[in-house]
């Protein structure tokens, strides 16, 4: 089965095009079903953190409208397709209450974890930090994923590779990286919580081919190992880039004995045969 479970929407206000060309792109590319996660607005927060976070989500007033076209949407191609509705939620350290509470009035099929900004250093979005060395960020990166896989608000953590595309090995170099990574994958098994293998990080990794490559590869082999769970999506914030580099992309996990992916209805896993 192919699936495609990261994909954005003009809902965020920065993703272009239409929903239906998203539906459309997939249906041409032969993806069986696709979940929409687009990025919940940060309006539910407290004053405090909403003050610091810039917003790059939803409007509180287009979660509705969001849902409602894709619901629409997918009556109109269920024979074409499957569409599942997701949201892609910053994981904020303290705010699980407000979360819930506010998602609490609505049924997603899925809803995807992400750390983008790590508040005890930087309210910035980690493309935007610059530090050297990066010990502290990394320390920290990957406690905020851990306590994101321990949260069980989400059911997949998104591109826990991010890290590595925006900052330099820290001191302890990759084996440092590594030992992290160790922990986060364990954490999600600990915490029946997927993975997620994000299209952009993998296509990262091959443009940097150096040794930071070999952590993506890194991390699929100890996925393997440990025998965590996945969920895989594009990323997409254009239309054309549904699945994108799904090519080269499924053969590579299959090379690293991953063969299975999970899909979610009402927040329930199916493990499926991948590909
Ligand atoms: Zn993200
Ligand atoms: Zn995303």
């Amino acid at each position: 089965m192919i699936v495609d479970y990261h994909i954005h929407s003009p809902y965020c206000g920065h993703a272009h095009g239409l929903i239906i060309q998203y539906i459309q792109t997939a249906i041409q590319k032969g993806i069986h079903e696709i979940c929409f996660t687009d990025h919940l607005g940060r309006y539910y927060l407290s004053k405090v953190q909403k003050k610091r976070l810039w917003d790059w989500g939803m409007n509180e007033r287009d979660l509705p409208r969001y849902l409602l076209e894709i619901a629409d949407l997918k009556e109109v191609f269920s024979n074409q397709i499957s569409i599942k509705t997701g949201l892609e939620i910053d994981f904020i350290e303290g705010a699980d209450e407000l979360l819930k509470g506010t998602l609490n009035e609505y049924t997603f099929d899925f809803k995807i974890g992400s750390v983008h900004c790590l508040p005890r250093i930087s309210w910035k979005h980690l493309s935007e930090i610059q530090e050297s060395p990066t010990d502290r960020i990394y320390k920290e990166y990957f406690r905020l994923v851990n306590e994101a896989f321990k949260s069980k608000l989400f059911q997949s953590i998104a591109h826990i590779d991010f890290i590595w595309r925006y900052f330099q090995m820290p001191s302890g170099g990759r084996n440092a990286v590594e030992e992290l990574l160790d922990n986060a994958i364990q954490s999600a098994v600990d915490n029946d919580c997927c993975i997620e293998i994000n299209a952009n990080g993998f296509m990262w990794s091959q443009a940097n081919a150096v040794d930071k490559d070999d952590l993506f590869c890194y991390m699929l082999e100890k996925i393997n190992t440990l025998g965590a769970k996945i969920t895989i999506g594009s990323d997409a914030h254009e239309p054309f880039l549904v699945g994108k580099s799904y090519q080269t992309l499924l053969p590579v996990l299959k090379q690293f004995n991953i063969t299975t992916t999970c899909i979610f209805t009402d927040g329930k896993r199916q493990i499926v045969p991948l590909g």
